[in-house]
């Protein structure tokens, strides 16, 4: 089935190339179809054409154009939401009412920046040489946006709304395993009314055009998510040129469950809030932090909460829990999971492969994990869950902060004193209490410490697609 493109969309145009990426279906397994993927040759055509639309057109459109060309641009993502979410179900193996719910949000997502873009202005400074001073947002040239495979659709509008609102051109890179939904936004923006140039979308491996597209003199910034070692190498890169930065990495984040919590509540949510997009997620709450005196039962009500989710066919309504990308990713969790069980530690559930055919793995939840063990401090990026008791919560706040991530957790306790303490006191740049949301398109979403730097969504995602520019004028 090629319904959907899957070919570079550069300047306006579907662009084939000499050489493909495979597309492989991770619930079956097979080959569905194969994408274009960007040479040298191709990369600077797009960052050429997005600079030349930059200068020529973007930069000085009337903020009502703008605004009416990104509203225009929700409208097509809406109408075509059904396919949208189909492909991505089909790309990457992810349910489809996820992928429902991750359109729509790319959707609103638009909205928002478009409506933002006439209420985003300068200030008026009274400075002590009196005279009239005044700021001006100004949008930076050429963005990079590069984007994972976990949320393709979303994160990549959630990096091209506040860049081209501010009035910025991008040149969108998503990753080799989940192209398909960003060739088709690039050419819904086309056919929204976008000059061409506006949102170049380049497919291709980032290990062989990547360097190349952060270091390409006419980028001014590099937006990117994935994962820390290449957000570091990116950074780096970009260091070079002082090129502007921003970076939503990795995460191990904590849930913490208190004896006074609504401890039903807390134990029917938290399981999504680890094996959702089964457990790849940067959010992913994969450390359990349970008060000693309500460990055994959490666990048990937890385990049994795990039990119920129904992992499956990604493209049955009923799924909750889809499979991993790839047979690396699952290969991946599974090494955890066996050396904890290597170590002794008990697997309270899961851990095998449901389903014979398709990259499925159980949501598994490990126990009697110890602080040194790899799977305690390190990303998983899989449906693997540790739980550990705690008697002190100083002690635990200490084991929460020792981690080189800051992301996103949960806390729940209904001591109102003891949520807004731990609230300030937890290194991490998005937190909720007695809840395991993390995501709010209107509120900023960004990491602490090798979590990252900057933030996307919400306003401040919009200041960081400009420069600030400060006048002073004699009076
Ligand atoms: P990744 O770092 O391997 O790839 C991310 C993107 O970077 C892809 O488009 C890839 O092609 C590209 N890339 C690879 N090498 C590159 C290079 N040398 N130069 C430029 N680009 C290059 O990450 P992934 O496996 O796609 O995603 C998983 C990681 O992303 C996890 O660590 C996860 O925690 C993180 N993540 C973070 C957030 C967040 O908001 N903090 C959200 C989703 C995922």
């Amino acid at each position: 089935m090629t319904d959907f493109p899957t070919q570079l969309f550069i300047n306006g145009e579907l662009r084939a190339a000499k050489s493909t990426i495979p597309q492989i279906n991770p619930a079956t397994e097979e080959p569905f179809c194969s994408v274009s993927a960007a040479s040298f040759e191709d990369l600077q055509d797009a960052v050429q054409g997005a600079h030349l639309t930059f200068v020529s057109e973007w930069r000085d459109l009337t903020p009502r154009k703008r605004t009416d060309l990104l509203f225009a641009l929700a409208n097509l993502i809406r109408k075509n939401s059904e396919s949208l979410a189909q492909l991505e179900c089909r790309n990457i193996g992810k349910p489809i009412s996820d992928a429902r719910d991750e359109v729509e949000l790319g959707a609103r997502v638009f909205e928002y920046y478009a409506g933002a873009i006439g209420k985003f202005f300068g200030q008026t400074i009274p400075v002590g040489r009196g005279g009239f001073d005044f700021t001006l947002r100004q949008p930076m040239g050429v963005v990079a946006a590069i984007v994972p495979w976990n949320f393709p659709f979303p994160i990549a509008c959630w990096k091209a709304a506040p860049a081209l609102a501010a009035g910025n051109t991008v040149v969108l890179k998503p990753a080799s395993q989940s192209p398909l939904t960003a060739i088709s936004l690039g050419k819904l923006a086309r056919e929204a009314g976008l000059p061409s140039g506006a949102l170049q979308v380049l497919p291709g491996q980032g290990g062989q055009i990547g360097d190349a597209l952060v270091q390409h003199p006419l980028v001014r910034k590099i937006s990117f998510t994935g994962s820390t070692a290449i957000g570091a190498r990116i950074m780096e890169l970009a260091a070079r040129d002082l090129k502007r930065v921003s970076l939503e990495l990795g995460g191990k984040s904590p849930n913490i469950i208190f004896a006074d919590c609504d401890l039903e509540q807390a134990a029917s949510s938290s399981p999504m809030s680890v094996f959702a997009n089964t457990g790849q997620d940067c959010c992913a709450r994969s450390r359990v932090f349970v008060e000693r005196p309500v460990f055994d039962r959490f666990v048990e009500l937890f385990v049994a909460s795990t039990r119920k989710l129904i992992v499956g066919d990604p493209a049955q309504d009923k799924t909750q829990i889809g499979t991993l990308v790839s047979s690396s990713q699952r290969e991946i969790s599974e090494k955890f999971i066996a050396e904890a069980q290597s170590r002794g530690r008990r697997i309270a559930t899961g851990g095998k492969r449901p389903i014979n055919k398709g990259f499925f793995l159980e949501p598994t939840v490990l126990l009697d994990v110890q602080i040194d063990d790899r799977v305690w401090c390190e990303e998983v990026f899989g449906p693997v869950v540790s739980i550990r008791p705690f008697d002190d919560e100083s002690k635990m706040l200490q084991e929460v902060n020792a981690s080189p991530y800051g992301l996103s957790g949960s806390i729940w306790t209904n001591n109102l004193q003891r949520a807004l303490r731990l609230a300030r006191a937890v290194e991490s740049g998005v937190l909720s209490i007695n809840s395991h949301s993390s995501v709010h398109l209107e509120a900023p979403f960004g990491g602490f410490k090798q979590s990252g730097l900057g933030r996307d969504l919400g306003m401040t995602a919009m200041e960081g697609y400009t420069e600030l520019k400060n006048v002073y004028v004699a009076v």
